[in-house]
């Protein structure tokens, strides 16, 4: 009989446009689901208050990035609203590889390069209600300045288009019912026959 205790690992992609909700969405799911890994990134952006290093993100200097770029340390990267952003490759795959969930919080160019390189990754789209409700909650989080919230609505267009290459679209109006959408998301894929171990 097959070994039915052991989990099959599940990359998982998130994406939407900034202010969607995703790092809230994915806050609630990592309190609810144990074996979740979130996979930190390099960016070349500037911390905002109460960003930790390591934490939320490794923040590099471009010459880093580029290192890393160069030396294929990263899955995939790309620019976004001026600044570079990157996934460190080992981290995920030794995680996928051990059975635990990889949550990866990346826009749609660099979802697109995970897709081409893991084709068995889930990816998972987190669409605001409307632009409007977008701005505003943009603008309440009050992390950005004027210039990057418009650098960001001008991003809006071209990650909306791109939401056909996802598997799943969770419309982020009430954020427990966004996280409870994407757990489920989670739980269905991890019993895909395809992904059984044997
Ligand atoms: P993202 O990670 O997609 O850029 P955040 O998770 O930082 O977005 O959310 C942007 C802002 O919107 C934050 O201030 C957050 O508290 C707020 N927010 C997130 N989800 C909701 C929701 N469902 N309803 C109202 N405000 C929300
Ligand atoms: P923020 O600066 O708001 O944290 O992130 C801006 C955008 O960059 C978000 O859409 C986020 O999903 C994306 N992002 C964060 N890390 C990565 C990454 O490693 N790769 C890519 N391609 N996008 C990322």
């Amino acid at each position: 009989m097959r070994n039915t205790i052991r989990r099959p690992g599940l990359l998982v992609v998130i994406s939407g446009p900034s202010g969607a909700g995703k790092s809230s969405t994915l806050r609630l799911v990592m309190e609810r689901c144990g074996d979740i890994c979130f996979s930190v990134s390099a960016t070349t952006r500037r911390p905002r208050p109460g960003e930790e290093e390591g934490r939320h993100y490794y923040f590099v200097s471009c010459e880093r990035f580029e290192e890393m770029r160069r030396n294929g340390e990263l899955l995939e990267c790309a620019e976004y609203a001026g600044d570079f952003y990157g996934t460190p490759a080992a981290p995920v795959l030794a995680g996928v590889a051990a059975g635990q969930v990889c949550v990866l919080d990346i826009e749609a160019r660099g979802a697109i390069q995970v897709r081409r390189c893991c084709p068995d990754s889930v990816l998972v789209f987190i669409s605001p209600p409307d632009r409007a409700e977008l701005e505003r909650r943009l603008r309440d989080r009050r992390t950005e300045s004027e210039e990057k919230i418009k650098r960001r609505m001008e991003a809006l267009e071209e990650q909306m288009a791109a939401l056909p290459l996802y598997d799943y679209q969770v419309v982020n109006d009430v954020l427990d019912d966004a996280a409870r959408s994407v757990l489920s998301i989670i739980e269905a894929e991890r019993c895909r026959t395809s992904r059984a171990l044997v």
